[in-house]
C-alpha cells in the first residue's frame, strides 16, 4: 500500500526439510501500517508471531528463510540490506523491545554506557550531549532520579525500571516503528498498566508506529488501535480493535476471546480444544488451517481454503465468516469442587517471618534485629483447596514460596504440612516423604527444565526417584501425563529447546504432577502460557484437586485468574498481609486501599 511505513504483501518464510521440500513457518501474509499505527499481533506460541517480528527486521532464525512476497519498511527491503545499513536501521529508524528487560541489557555495563553506546549507534548527537539526552530519555520513560540511576548496573534495578530503560535505548535513535515482543509479561499488574500508559503517551505524541506482540489480548487492547490474529503462520483476521474484541468473526478469534478469564464471571474461560498444527504438519493447500479444531467447520472448510474477505471493515479468512458474525460465545463450564471447612489442613502457616540477613556475632553482640523481608505471616490451606497469593514483585511472595518449599529458611514462626512435616526444615533435611508430598513449579521453565534431557527422562526421574516404578509403568505415565497437560506423546523424545515456552512449561506442571504430591506450589505458572493453554491449565488444576484433592499455593500478579481459580487469596504488601478470606469477597468488596489498588489495575 503507498504511504505505508511498512508492507507486507504475500509473505512466506520457512525451511528446507530433509528431502528439500519447502515447509512454511509463516504462509502468504499480508499486513500494512502507516505512521502512528499501532498494531497488536495475538496468537499462540508457535504461531509465527515472532518469526514475522524478527522478519521485519531483516533478521531469520537458523535455517529459516524467505520462500515468497515482500517486504517493505520505508520503501527498502531489510531481508536485502547490507550488513552496515541493517545495523543502522535496528536500533534506529525501528527498534524491539524485548520481553525480558533484564536479560537483553548488559549485566556487567552500567545504565550510563548501555544508554550512551545506544547513542553512539544510533544518533548524530556529539558525544558531549549524550548525558544530557540520557537525562532527557529517562524522563520521558518517568524514571526519577536520573543521575542517580545511570549509575547503577540493571541489577540494581527492579523489573519495572528494566523495562522502562529497555524502552528508553529504544527510544535513544528516535525510531518510526517500535517492535514490542511481549514486554510486559512477567510485570506486575500496577507496572503493567505504567508501562501501558507511558507506550500509548509515546506513540500519540511521536507518532510512533508499534506493533505489539502479546498473548494477553487485555494488553494488546490497552494500547494498540488495530489486531491482527494468527493461527499456524495465516493471518486469520485482521481489524479494528473495538470491532474485533466486540464481534469476533473468525472462529479461531472467538475461541482464543472465550479462554480468557475475566473477573467476578462464574463460570470457566473455555479452552480451544486440540492443538495448532506444527509447521511440518500444514498441509492445509485445500482446506482451511484451523479446520481440525473448528467447532463450526462445514464440508467445504475440507475442500477449499478459505480467501481473506472483507467481513464488516476486517480481512478474514474463514468461509463462514459472514455468519460468524451472529454467532453465541461458548458457554464455559460452572467452577466445580469448592473444598468445606471440614477438609484437612494439609499446610499450616504461623506468625511466619523470614529474612535474608545471615546471623552474624556482631548481631548478636548489638542485639540489632534483622531486617525482614516478610512478617506476621499466618495462613491455611486445606486438602482440594486453592490459594492465590497476590500482591506487586517485592511483596515478599515468591520469598513466602521458597520458604515453604525448603529453599529459604525462616527467622521465626512455623510451618507444617498435614500437621506431621516440620517444614522449618531445609529441603535438603526433609525426609523423602515430605520432598513428594511437595511439589513446585516455577515460573520460567527454561531455567527449571534440564536442556540436555529429553521430556520422558524429565518426567521419568521424579516417577523412579519416588516410586521405583518400572520402565514400563514409567513409560505408561509419561504417556498419560502428557495427554493431560494436552501435549502430543511424539513429544516425548524432544529437547526442551525444541518446545515453545507454553509447551516447556506444561512440561514443568507434568514433572510436578508425576510425584502424586499433597501439595503443588506455583510461581506464576501461566504468566507465560497462551491464553488457551491457560485456560487449559486452569481446568486441569481444578480438575486434579477434585479428583485428588490436591491443595494448590498459587502465586499470580493476574488477578483474573487468582480470582477464576482460588477459592482464597492472600494479598500482600512490603511482607504483610493486607487482607485475606475467599477470593468472591475480596475481589468485589475488597476492604483494605492496597487491594482496591491491585484490582483498579486489572484491564
Ligand atoms: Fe472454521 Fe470453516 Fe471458517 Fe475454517 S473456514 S474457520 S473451518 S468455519
Amino acid at each position: 500500500m503507498s504511504g505505508s511505513l511498512l508492507s507486507i504483501n504475500g509473505l512466506s518464510i520457512g525451511y528446507s526439510d530433509a528431502q528439500s521440500r519447502s515447509v512454511a513457518v509463516i504462509s502468504s501474509v499480508d499486513l500494512s501500517l502507516a505512521a502512528g499505527e499501532t498494531l497488536g499481533l495475538v496468537g499462540e506460541s508457535g504461531c509465527g508471531k515472532s518469526t514475522l517480528l524478527l522478519a521485519i527486521m531483516g533478521f531469520y532464525k537458523a535455517g529459516l528463510h524467505r520462500l515468497g512476497g515482500d517486504l517493505q519498511f520505508m520503501g527498502e527491503d531489510p531481508g536485502v540490506m547490507p550488513a552496515g545499513d541493517l545495523q543502522k536501521l535496528r536500533g534506529g529508524r525501528m527498534a524491539l523491545i524485548p520481553q525480558n528487560a533484564g536479560q537483553s541489557l548488559t549485566p556487567t555495563m552500567k545504565i550510563e554506557n548501555q544508554l550512551f553506546e545506544a547513542l553512539s549507534l544510533h544518533s548524530d548527537l556529539p558525544s558531549g550531549l549524550w548525558r544530557q539526552r540520557c537525562f532527557s530519555l529517562l524522563d520521558r520513560v518517568q524514571l526519577p532520579d536520573p543521575g542517580e540511576l545511570l549509575k547503577r548496573y540493571p541489577h540494581e534495578l527492579s523489573g519495572g525500571q528494566q523495562q522502562r530503560i529497555a524502552i528508553a535505548m529504544a527510544l535513544a535513535g528516535e525510531p518510526d516503528l517500535l517492535l514490542l515482543d511481549e514486554p510486559t509479561t512477567g510485570l506486575d499488574v500496577t507496572t503493567q498498566v505504567h508501562v501501558l500508559d507511558l507506550l500509548r503517551e509515546i506513540t500519540a505524541e511521536t507518532r510512533t508506529a508499534m506493533i505489539y506482540v502479546s498473548h494477553d489480548i487485555g494488553v494488546i487492547s490497552a494500547v494498540c488501535n488495530k489486531i491482527a490474529i494468527m493461527y499456524a503462520g495465516e493471518l486469520v483476521e485482521l481489524g479494528d480493535k473495538n470491532d474485533l474484541i466486540d464481534n469476533p468473526a473468525h472462529p479461531y478469534t472467538k475461541g482464543l476471546l472465550d479462554s480468557i478469564p475475566r473477573m467476578h464471571q462464574d463460570r470457566l474461560p473455555v479452552s480451544l480444544e486440540g492443538m495448532q498444527p506444527q509447521p511440518g504438519q500444514r498441509n492445509f493447500d485445500n482446506q482451511c488451517v484451523f479446520v481440525e479444531r473448528c467447532s463450526y467447520a462445514r464440508p467445504v472448510c475440507q475442500q477449499h481454503k478459505p480467501d481473506s474477505s472483507t467481513v464488516s471493515a476486517r480481512q478474514v479468512k474463514c468461509h463462514l465468516a459472514s455468519e460468524a458474525l451472529d454467532w453465541k460465545s461458548v458457554e464455559g463450564s460452572d467452577r466445580i469442587n469448592k473444598p468445606t471447612k471440614f477438609s484437612r489442613v494439609v499446610l499450616r502457616v504461623k506468625d511466619l517471618s523470614v529474612s535474608y540477613d545471615r546471623p552474624s556475632l556482631t548481631r548478636w553482640f548489638t542485639g540489632r534485629q534483622p531486617s525482614l523481608v516478610t512478617q506476621g505471616i499466618e495462613f491455611e490451606i486445606r486438602r482440594g483447596e486453592i490459594l492465590g497469593l497476590v500482591g506487586e514483585s517485592g511483596s515478599g511472595k515468591s520469598t513466602l514460596l521458597k520458604t515453604i518449599a525448603g529453599l529459604q529458611k525462616p527467622f521465626a514462626g512455623s510451618l507444617m504440612l498435614n500437621d506431621q512435616f516440620d517444614l522449618r526444615h531445609s529441603v535438603g533435611s526433609r525426609d523423602a516423604d515430605c520432598q513428594q508430598k511437595i511439589q513446585l513449579v516455577f515460573q520460567n521453565p527454561d531455567a527449571s527444565l534440564n536442556p540436555s534431557q529429553t521430556v520422558e527422562a524429565i518426567l521419568a526421574r521424579p516417577i523412579k526417584l519416588y516410586f521405583g516404578s518400572s520402565d514400563e509403568a514409567i513409560r505408561q505415565q509419561v504417556d498419560e501425563i502428557l495427554t493431560r497437560v494436552n501435549l502430543p506423546l511424539a513429544y516425548r523424545t524432544r529437547y526442551p529447546g525444541q518446545l515453545s515456552g507454553g509447551e516447556k512449561q506444561r512440561i514443568a506442571i507434568a514433572r510436578a504432577l508425576v510425584a502424586k504430591p499433597d501439595l503443588i506450589l506455583c510461581d506464576e505458572i501461566t504468566s507465560a502460557l497462551d491464553v488457551s493453554v491457560q485456560a487449559s491449565i486452569i481446568k486441569l488444576l481444578l480438575r486434579l484437586r477434585q479428583e485428588s484433592q490436591l491443595a494448590i499455593l498459587f502465586v499470580s500478579h493476574d488477578l483474573a485468574v487468582v480470582d477464576v481459580l482460588a477459592d482464597q487469596v492472600v494479598v500482600l504488601e512490603q511482607g504483610r498481609i493486607r487482607e485475606s478470606g475467599p477470593v468472591s469477597r475480596v475481589f468485589s468488596d475488597p476492604d483494605h486501599a492496597y487491594t482496591q489498588s491491585l484490582l483498579a489495575s486489572v484491564l
